[in-house]
């Protein structure tokens, strides 16, 4: 980080007729012929810069982003695992990323084919039946999910079923997906030990039940064992079940949500699938279906003809369409590179590799920071804060702290289960000598905080900001230089 550059805005290193770039005449007349109330009366406010100190802006600025490739990055819910960059070449392929969104199916056979490809890989991988591969992020495959769980009810003409029951622990997208549908949403509570209490969500079930929502393993990463009962218990009452496949990471090569008795699922391809992601995207969530429920999913779909040629087809029965053209389609192909890539076996490694350092990493620290559910952890796992509570120091704090050790702070105050929930997922990318590391400093920081509590309280102290005020830039952002 160069101080000469840092926090400074282009339009601060502006000097008057200093150009980067000089283009030559085009020719043209110097007045076009434009009506007078839509000229200019004074020039564009532009910054005006040298050509070295705008590579220097822009470069300075990238390197006071933490990301994958420059750290370890265990921030819980959100899988950042490492990104092969096999993948952004073959997303960069210039067949690929230069095909026009509009070209017809018969000239875009190899993009289709790509998809189809995906389609099926992902249909193995889930137990499903089809997968579409159109929406755009976790969130939007849960809302078309959604859709074509209504969709199958109205084809019943079941019109009863409006609402959606979802666990105390879910993700807030889930509750928030069913009231985009339109769909009423209630609670069900989590037993002492974070898994579904199943003898609380008998009572809830009923003709009204248009699905239950649940993430397996949950977000406190542990696997809810009776899901096989409750998906019993649902489908006796007409209801389907719906898989959050955020957290499919583990599962592979372990667990099928289609052998779980899930009907409607969707996975983030940005984080089991290895395509990166951070601040909100690019994403992609495929939803995939069990068999019966293929016709429901949003068009157009790709198929494959008797010939081996591909083509988009649509269904009269389907939801509709949830989005422009394919989905994402860089976001696709960087998935089906890794999972063409790893191929079955490598695939089937990563989830219990996965679980393998997140327990370690458990493990190292129990003593020092507050487990309040102690079990076996899937790929990631939730502390209470600190054990020792009488310093003060809160799980804010400690994230704070490990930004000056170089590291990415863990997911914090989610979920929702504990005051001071401080989430770790370690993803089975990262090497014994990082997991040791990282456990090495959450050790210290604990160390800090009984022996020099204000100095842990007041972190972060090397990093080029320490403590933005995020309510006020998010109440109140400014997000202009001045007015043009
Ligand atoms: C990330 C996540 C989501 C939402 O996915 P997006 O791709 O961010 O929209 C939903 N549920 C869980 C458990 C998640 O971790």
């Amino acid at each position: 980080m160069n101080r000469e550059y840092y926090g400074k805005l282009i339009f601060e290193l502006s000097h008057p007729g200093r150009r980067g770039a000089a283009i030559p005449s085009n020719g043209c007349p110097q007045s076009p012929q434009l009506p007078e109330s839509l000229l200019r009366t004074s020039p564009l406010r532009l910054p005006e810069v040298d050509e070295p100190s705008l590579v220097r802006h822009y470069t300075n600025m990238s390197n006071n982003n933490f990301g994958v490739d420059t750290g370890f990055y265990p921030l819980g819910s959100c899988t950042m695992k490492y990104n092969p960059k096999i993948n952004e070449e073959m997303a960069s392929l210039p067949g690929f990323a230069s095909l026009h969104p509009a070209t017809p199916a018969q000239a875009a056979q190899g993009a289709l084919e790509a998809y189809w490809t995906l389609q099926n890989a992902l249909a193995e991988i889930g137990g499903m039946s089809e997968f579409t591969l159109n929406p755009f992020a976790g969130a939007h495959g849960e809302l078309t999910g959604l859709m074509v769980i209504q969709a199958y009810h109205r084809s019943r003409g079941d019109h009863k079923r409006d609402t959606v029951i979802v666990p105390d622990s879910a993700h807030g997208t889930n509750p928030a997906s069913a009231a985009v549908a339109g769909l009423k949403v209630v609670e069900v509570k989590s037993l002492p030990d974070g898994t579904v209490d199943v003898e609380a969500l008998r009572p809830l079930l009923g003709d009204h039940v248009a699905a239950v929502m649940m993430t397996n393993p949950n977000t406190a990463g542990l696997f809810e064992s009776r899901v096989a009962e409750i998906a019993e218990m649902v489908h006796e009452c007409g209801g389907l079940m719906y898989y959050d496949g955020a957290n499919l990471n583990p599962m592979l090569g372990v667990a099928r949500p289609g052998d779980m008795g899930f009907d409607v699922m969707h996975v983030n391809l940005h984080k089991t699938f290895s395509t990166p992601h951070g601040g909100g995207g690019p994403g992609s969530g495929p939803v995939g279906v069990r068999k019966g429920l293929e016709q429901f999913l949003p068009n157009p779909r790709v198929e494959r003809l008797a010939d081996g040629t591909f083509a988009l087809t649509v269904s009269s029965d389907s939801l509709g369409s949830v989005s422009a053209t394919l989905g994402n389609f860089a976001v696709q192909l960087r998935a089906l590179a890794y999972i063409l890539t790893l191929g079955s076996e490598g695939l089937m490694e990563a989830g219990p590799l996965a679980t393998l350092n997140a327990n370690y990493v458990k493990e190292s620290l129990r003593d020092l920071y507050m487990l309040p559910i102690d079990r076996v952890c899937k790929h990631e796992f939730v502390f209470d804060g600190l054990a020792d509570k009488s310093t003060g120091v809160t799980t804010l704090n400690v994230a704070k702290r490990l930004l000056d050790y170089g590291f990415h702070a863990p997911t914090i105050y989610f979920p929702l289960l504990f005051h001071e929930s401080l989430m770790i997922e370690p993803t089975e990318t990262e090497t014994r000598e990082t997991l040791d590391g990282f456990i090495d400093v959450m050790r210290s920081i604990a160390r800090e905080a009984a022996e020099n509590p204000e100095m842990v309280k007041t972190a972060p102290h090397h990093t080029p900001v320490s403590r933005p005020d995020d309510t006020a830039a998010a109440l109140n952002p400014v997000v202009k230089y001045f007015d043009l």
